[in-house]
């Protein structure tokens, strides 16, 4: 008997997504380059399953249906280069080759155009959810060569999370680079929705002088509001672990972020499209803060701050913080949306936003009520040009606002840092105000390096240059 898809790569991602395809009727191949693996995974987790073990790529090859669906799960990078140039001689025209890795999408595009040139198909997916999502049901984004989606989608959309209708967290997203571009922006707006959920929290420990235990209650009433999510299921549950002598875990540990480096691709992909992507960007830079420990310990005994705790009820604080956080995801989603339509005008790779938002809406770390918001939004309006136009949102912004100022004007008034809250209603202001002081900076790049200026009495497109000091 052939198999339907072969994997490649026994790490955990590739064990768990090779079981769950197992669980749903699929015939495995699985194959590992340090072959002792497969053996080793045949014995324990893939006891008594359907799944075949191939000890090489030939074997591999040889045990598959055709077209040949090939899944690789291996370490982002030069590694996949390698694994295909070694499969390219025994693969036929149409087969098609997926990297399930978080590879980054100028990759999978070059992939992409490297492997149609031999005739071969190629999907870069991006699946998110961790190994509990690759076991269970993760997100899936996959792109690339649209004719394979046929032969995969089946698998990918029967292993997929589900939402609560029951639709799969996993749908084509585009051509190219599409799917892995889609999964780096829900990187980033993963870094973002975690720090402002600890910006929520340094708020409620030292602005409102909270213990462990009524954190913990806050966020477990935070659940059952919009703000009903993944992220602040776990930051509940954290803060209620107690270590062995019945103190909070969190509270001894070190204060420094790490990062793989999705969260930064994002930002960078925004600098050089030129699309206002603050808020992950601010995210991507509080861990960078946070990792400078020893000049932060060396400068806190030279500008101390916070001497003071917040006065007022206790509620309506919590409240406004809530309106706050929620506020700022709104804003956060709004940019990471903008960043992704500009991609997919630049790429031409017409990406569809209500999608994209189902497909986060389940399996991933980014998994939330909200998103359900999201694509209700723009399937009522799929030409939305962000977020806060849609009326569901809009009403929460207003709502929100008042609350939200106070909350950030209270956090620089008491010097506890806010990063993402503040750049969030910063954006807010500037992209709803019909006026910014560009006209200055403009006079400013004409004077010193005569780049020229539009006037508002003058149509666009006609420049204009003035000899600011009157000297020749
Ligand atoms: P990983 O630690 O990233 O990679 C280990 C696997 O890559 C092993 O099977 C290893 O084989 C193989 N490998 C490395 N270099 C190779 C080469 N040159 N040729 C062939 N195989 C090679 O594994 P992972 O954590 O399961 O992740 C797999 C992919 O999914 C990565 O791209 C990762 O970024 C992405 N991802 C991971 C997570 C997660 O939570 N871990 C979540 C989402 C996405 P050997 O055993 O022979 O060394």
């Amino acid at each position: 008997m052939k198999g339907d898809i072969g994997v490649i790569g026994l790490a955990v991602m590739g064990q768990n997504l090779i079981l769950n395809m197992n669980d749903k009727g699929f015939t495995v191949v699985a194959y590992n380059r340090t072959v002792e693996k497969v053996d080793e995974f045949l014995n324990n987790a893939a006891k008594n399953t359907r799944i075949i073990g191939a000890y090489s790529l030939q074997e591999l090859v040889d045990n598959l249906k055709k077209p040949r669906k090939i899944m690789m799960m291996v370490r982002a990078g030069q590694a996949v280069d390698d694994l295909i140039a070694q499969l390219i001689p025994y693969l036929d025209e149409g087969d098609i080759l997926i990297d399930g890795g978080n590879a980054n999408y100028p990759d999978t595009n070059r992939r992409c155009e490297e492997l149609a040139a031999r005739g071969l198909r190629f999907i870069g997916a991006g699946v998110s959810g961790g190994e509990e999502g690759a076991r269970h049901g993760p997100s899936i984004m996959p792109g690339g060569h649209a004719s394979a989606w046929e032969y995969m989608k089946p698998i990918f959309q029967a292993i997929a999370a589900k939402t609560p209708d029951g639709e799969p967290c996993c749908d084509w997203v585009g051509d190219n680079g599409a799917g892995h571009f889609v999964k780096m922006v829900h990187n980033g707006i993963e870094y973002g929705d975690m720090q402002l959920i600890c910006e929520a929290y340094q708020f409620m420990k030292d602005g409102l002088g909270m213990n462990y235990d009524e954190m913990h209650e806050a966020f477990k009433s935070w659940k059952n509001t919009e703000l009903n999510s993944y992220l602040i299921d776990i930051t509940t549950d954290i803060l209620a672990f107690k270590d062995e002598d019945g103190k909070p875990l969190v509270e001894k540990i070190l204060d420094t972020a790490g990062q793989k480096g999705t969260g930064k691709w994002t930002g960078i992909n925004a600098l050089d499209m030129g699309v206002p992507l603050t808020l992950i960007s601010e995210a991507v830079f509080a861990r960078c803060v946070s990792s400078f420990k020893a000049q932060r310990v060396a400068a806190a005994q030279w500008y101390p701050h916070q001497v003071e705790k917040v006065s007022g009820s206790r509620e309506q604080w919590l409240e406004a913080l809530r309106l706050s956080l929620l506020a700022s995801k709104i804003i956060s989603y709004a940019q990471g949306f903008m960043l992704m339509m500009q991609a997919s005008q630049n790429f031409n790779w017409h990406l569809n936003y209500g999608n994209t938002a189902l497909l986060w809406r389940e399996g991933c770390i980014i998994r939330s009520v909200f998103l359900g918001n999201i694509r209700d939004a723009y399937e009522k309006n799929p030409e939305l040009v962000w977020l806060g136009q849609d009326d569901y949102f809009r009403d929460i912004l207003h709502n929100a606002l008042p609350q939200w100022r106070k909350v950030v004007a209270k956090s620089i008034e008491l010097g506890i840092p806010m990063p993402c809250m503040a750049a969030a209603i910063t954006f807010l202001d500037s992209y709803t105000s019909a006026h910014l002081p560009a006209n200055l900076l403009q006079a400013q790049r004409d004077y010193f390096g005569a780049h020229t200026y539009e006037r508002i009495d003058a149509p666009r497109g006609q420049f204009f240059h003035t000899n600011w000091t009157g000297m020749g």
